[in-house]
């Protein structure tokens, strides 16, 4: 299934090309979303990168992509958001709305805990073993509405979640050799 797969990566700003070799450690087609055009190839699942969200967001909306990918995320397709992505599908962003406001989820930029630099951890992540965590300038997840599964916490904090199609991480585990968390998205696509 994996080999027939085929994943868009938005490519606007931040580390999309790490994304992009770890799905071709993990033997899965890719493309770069940059602008209106490429959204006319098929594709099964959509990664959004780390990065600056509220840049992300304007790359968005001045490119024409911000609509096109917000009505097929709320058709089902299945979405990634690592670290700005998970800010950009959360519903609530510091008490405001942020970009695509899909994920029941509420998150809070710039500050896990009293880091707001980087930092590494290595925890549980859902059912699968330990996974080792690097966080830049992450967020973190506040809490959860309905439907939406807890996958991680660090220190007490949120820092992974799930709600159908949807998968966010406050981490990235692209910056890692460890392909658990892009193995977990790819069989929730399968
Ligand atoms: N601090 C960034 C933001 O608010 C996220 C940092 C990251 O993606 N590494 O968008």
């Amino acid at each position: 299934m994996v080999g027939y797969m085929k994943i868009g990566i938005l490519a606007l700003q931040g580390a999309f090309v790490e994304h992009a070799a770890m799905l071709d450690r993990l033997g899965v087609q890719h493309f770069e979303i940059r602008q209106r055009r490429d959204l006319e190839t098929e594709f099964d699942g959509l990664i959004l990168p780390g990065g600056e969200s509220t840049v992300m967001k304007k790359l968005l909306y001045e490119l024409d992509l911000l609509d096109p990918l917000i009505k097929k995320i709320q058709e089902g397709l299945p979405v990634f958001g690592t670290c700005a992505g998970l800010i950009l599908l959360a519903k609530q962003v510091n008490g405001g709305q942020l970009c695509f406001a899909s994920m029941n989820i509420t998150a809070r930029r710039n500050a896990y805990g009293r880091q707001l630099g980087s930092f590494y951890a290595c925890e549980k992540f859902a059912d699968t073993k330990a996974v080792p965590m690097t966080f830049i300038r992450a967020p973190y997840i506040e809490s959860v509405g309905k439907n939406v599964e807890i996958l991680a916490t660090v220190d007490g904090k949120i820092a992974a979640a799930q709600q159908g199609r949807q998968l966010v991480t406050a981490f990235h585990p692209e910056l890692s050799e460890d392909t658990t968390v892009h193995q977990y998205f790819l069989e929730m696509i399968g």
